[in-house]
C-alpha cells in the first residue's frame, strides 16, 4: 500500500508540516470503525529505516511539526523517537503535535521531557456521547467531565456522520469542542472494511449546516480522511 507520508498544513490556525509515520499496532486495538491496522508492523528495523526517509524531507518551514502513525504516538519505536529528535535539532522545530489513546493520558510528560520542545496533544473522542463512544464504537475512553481531558490533552478529534448518530449527537459534539478546545479536528467518516457504516444523509445534512466550520481557525475539519495531504484515499 503506497501512502502519501508527508505534507504541510496551510489551511489551519497552525501552519505545519506533518508527517505520517509508521508504528507498531495500536495496543487498544479495538474500535470498531478503525481500519489503521494495514499501515503498522511488528518489525522495528522495517518501522525505523522507513520513518528516517520521511523525516529527511522535514526542513522546519514553520517550526512546528505534527506527527501521526495509525496508532498512538507511544507506538513508534525508540529510534524512530530517536530520529523525530533529531528532526527537531535539525530543523530547529520549536513545537510538536502528537496523538495518544486516552489509555495513554498518563504518560505524556515522558514526551515532553525527551522532545524538549512545546508539545501538543490530540486525542480522539469521536463523541460526547458515552454510550455511542463506549458500547457502539468501542473507544475505551471514559472520563468524568470535560475538564478531565482538558487536564491531559490540547485538542480533541470527533467524527461526524455514522449509522447510528443523531443530528442533536452532532450538534452537541461541535458545541463541547468550540466552547472547550482551543484547537480541534471534525472528520467526516470514511466507509472502511469495518461493521461501522456511513450514514449519507447526516453527511450531506452537516455539509450544508457546518460548512462555515471551514472558517473556523482553531478547527480543522477533513471532509476526506486525505485532507491534510498524507494516507490515501480508502474510498475512491
Ligand atoms: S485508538 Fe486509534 S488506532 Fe487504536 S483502534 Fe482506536 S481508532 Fe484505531
Amino acid at each position: 500500500m503506497k501512502l502519501v507520508r508527508y505534507s504541510k498544513i496551510l489551511k489551519s490556525l497552525e501552519m505545519r508540516e506533518i508527517v505520517l509515520l509508521k508504528s507498531f499496532p495500536c495496543r487498544w486495538g479495538r474500535c470498531s470503525f478503525c481500519s489503521y491496522i494495514d499501515d503498522n508492523s511488528t518489525d522495528p528495523d522495517e518501522i525505523d529505516r522507513l520513518n528516517s526517509e520521511v523525516l529527511l524531507n522535514v526542513t522546519g518551514e514553520f517550526k512546528v511539526l505534527e506527527v501521526i502513525n495509525s496508532g498512538s504516538c507511544f507506538e513508534i519505536p525508540e529510534k524512530s523517537l530517536l530520529a523525530i529528535r533529531q528532526t527537531v535539532e535539525r530543523c530547529g522545530i520549536e513545537k510538536l503535535y502528537f496523538e495518544a489513546h486516552w489509555s495513554y493520558r498518563h504518560k505524556l510528560h515522558e514526551f515532553k521531557q525527551f522532545f524538549k520542545v512545546k508539545t501538543f496533544f490530540i486525542t480522539g473522542i469521536e463523541t460526547f456521547d458515552d454510550y455511542f463512544r463506549n458500547q457502539v464504537l468501542k473507544k475505551g475512553v471514559v472520563f468524568a467531565n470535560v475538564d478531565e481531558i482538558k487536564r491531559y490533552f490540547d485538542s480533541v478529534c470527533i467524527m461526524v456522520g455514522m449509522l447510528g448518530q443523531t443530528k442533536e449527537m452532532i450538534i452537541r459534539d461541535v458545541k463541547i469542542l468550540l466552547d472547550n478546545f482551543e484547537h480541534g479536528t471534525v472528520n467526516m467518516f470514511v466507509e472502511n472494511q469495518t461493521e461501522i457504516k456511513p450514514d449519507l444523509d447526516l453527511q450531506r445534512w452537516f455539509k450544508q449546516e457546518y460548512v462555515w466550520l471551514n472558517d473556523v481557525k482553531k478547527v480543522d475539519v477533513l471532509w476526506k480522511n486525505t485532507d491534510f495531504g498524507v494516507g490515501t484515499v480508502l474510498n475512491e
